[in-house]
């Protein structure tokens, strides 16, 4: 795959997103590391409408920080340095899709969220644990530093009062699917919630 191919995928897995309200008007950005420059990536601009943005608009940047000029008049999300970061921590991290995914971000704004865990194989599998990055500002490198950190523990997390971060060193499909399972296990849990009696532990889980 080149770069090309990679911009189309991630603005269809954008407007996918956008529409299953993963992302919002507002809220969410992705980006991945340039096949043909592995020392640069391609971020989606701050403050288009999630489901309008197109191959052309994307904004290149160096791992420095630098923005590429000839590519795009947009200014990059004002995430960048969170994406920069998590591409600095590891070369084989390629893809990234922060979201403001309803039912995570839910999770994120609990003054005491409850202990998760696994309930099934699939869950278990793509969302070992439930991290929830302490909060720092947005758009900060505190932020970057914090999500570097805790992506050693789960390529799936939650921002405390912000959003999700997914990280996938495959496809953006991937990045996609960490995150809907992030989703579905919270949704799964809240469903079992209704009915009466303690959640039974997931046996091959420990
Ligand atoms: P951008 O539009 O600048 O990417 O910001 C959206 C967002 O989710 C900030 O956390
Ligand atoms: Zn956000």
């Amino acid at each position: 795959m080149d770069d090309q191919l990679l911009k189309q995928s991630l603005c269809k897995t954008m407007k996918e997103l956008y529409s299953e309200k993963i992302l919002t008007d507002i809220g969410g950005n992705l980006s991945f590391r340039s096949v043909e420059e592995t020392d640069k990536f391609w971020i989606t601009p701050s403050g288009l409408k999630k489901d309008l943005v197109e191959p052309k608009d994307l904004i290149q940047m160096t791992l420095h920080g630098e923005i590429v000029k000839e590519h795009s008049t947009y200014s990059p999300s004002v995430e960048w340095p969170m994406h920069l970061r998590v591409y600095q921590e590891d070369e084989d991290f390629r893809f990234i899709i922060h979201s403001h995914a309803p039912l995570a971000t839910a999770v994120s704004i609990l003054e005491n969220p409850p202990e998760f865990q696994p309930f099934t194989a699939e869950l278990a599998f793509l969302v070992p644990e439930v991290v929830i990055v302490p909060y720092e500002r947005s758009g900060s490198k505190e932020l970057g530093e914090a999500v570097a950190t805790a992506l050693w523990d789960s390529q799936v997390l939650i921002l405390q009062n912000h959003g999700v971060i997914s990280v996938s060193e495959e496809s953006f499909q991937r990045a996609a699917i960490k995150t809907r399972a992030l989703e579905e296990y919270l949704q799964l849990y809240l469903n079992a919630k209704q009915f009466e009696g303690k959640l039974r532990r997931f046996p091959d889980w420990d």
